[in-house]
């Protein structure tokens, strides 16, 4: 089993990263104390079934994420041609445009990744033209963390997809995925991308829901938008291949009943859909 890439992986280090605040709403809600914790010396080996990874750390500094991009740039060292470096920038930094030019221009980051709720701003502030000006023009890709949180000072009315309509409508050409279907805003995810043919969407940790996972799949599958669906896993929270075993095992729902079901094939093709090629990073 090969998987063409994993869109959505974290590397940072909790303890050093993270606030104890954060880790410690993290632990409760998720139930499994360590939940952030990177394997940084077992990534080769967690990731051997993937041939891309697409690697970040985090910045919210609302939030007590703060990890730097020099520990990014470090970690993708061990191996150039897998991993892909996006840029962690919070537009609430006074200096996030140096970062964004240091990670692009110094260090050849492909992509930059945003959590408009963590960091508390809305994707649609002015702040971010230039941002979004710059990723538009050189072609790199901008990943959102779209979607619910445990963060109790994240604002959700920041994570609603359909904000990213807006930055579309100004942006055309600009590459946009919403993560994690943007749960449980899944119905504008489906609407968003199915116009846009700029924005995708990525399966990152939404299986230990698998109903309502099945329902957001179903969503997709019946608005015929499954081929802008991007694998990922958000690691630390998942791997690629439990991932993949509990995907697989949400498209056999339904089996002899008279349920609507989903077509394992689109499955199938997620897990082999080159996202580096849609995204033009390769
Ligand atoms: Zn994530």
């Amino acid at each position: 089993m090969r998987i063409a890439c994993d869109v959505h992986v974290h590397v940072w280090s909790a303890a050093e990263h993270v606030s104890p605040a954060f880790l410690k709403q993290a632990n409760e809600v998720s139930g499994r104390p360590g939940c952030l914790n990177v394997e940084i010396n077992r990534m080769d080996e967690i990731f051997e079934p993937v041939d891309k990874v697409v690697v970040f750390g985090g910045r919210a500094i609302h939030s007590g994420v703060h990890c730097p991009n020099e520990f990014v740039r470090d970690f993708v060292k061990r191996n150039p041609s897998k991993y892909i470096p996006f840029a962690g920038i919070d537009p609430t930094e006074r200096n996030f445009m140096q970062d964004f030019e240091q990670c692009v221009g110094d260090w050849k980051f492909r992509g930059v990744k945003l959590l408009p709720m963590y960091a508390n701003f809305d994707p649609r502030d002015r702040r971010l033209d230039p941002l979004y000006t710059a990723c538009e023009k050189k072609g790199l890709p901008i990943l959102f963390h779209m979607g619910t949180t445990f963060v109790r000072w994240a604002p959700l009315r920041f994570t609603e997809p359909m904000l990213l309509e807006e930055v579309a409508e100004r942006f055309p050409d600009l590459k946009m995925i919403a993560a994690h279907l943007g749960h449980p805003w899944e119905h504008q995810t489906a609407v968003l991308i199915r116009k846009q043919p700029n924005i995708y969407s990525d399966l990152s940790a939404l299986f230990y829901r698998p109903w309502q996972l099945f329902n957001s799949l179903m969503l997709m599958q019946e608005y015929g938008v499954t081929r802008k669906l991007l694998f990922g896993t958000d690691y630390p929270f998942t791997t690629p291949m439990e991932t993949v075993e509990r995907l697989r095992a949400i498209t056999k729902f339904g089996e002899g009943t008279n349920f609507p079901r989903l077509n394992p094939d689109w499955m199938e093709e997620v897990f082999q859909r080159d996202t580096t090629r849609i995204l033009g990073i390769v």
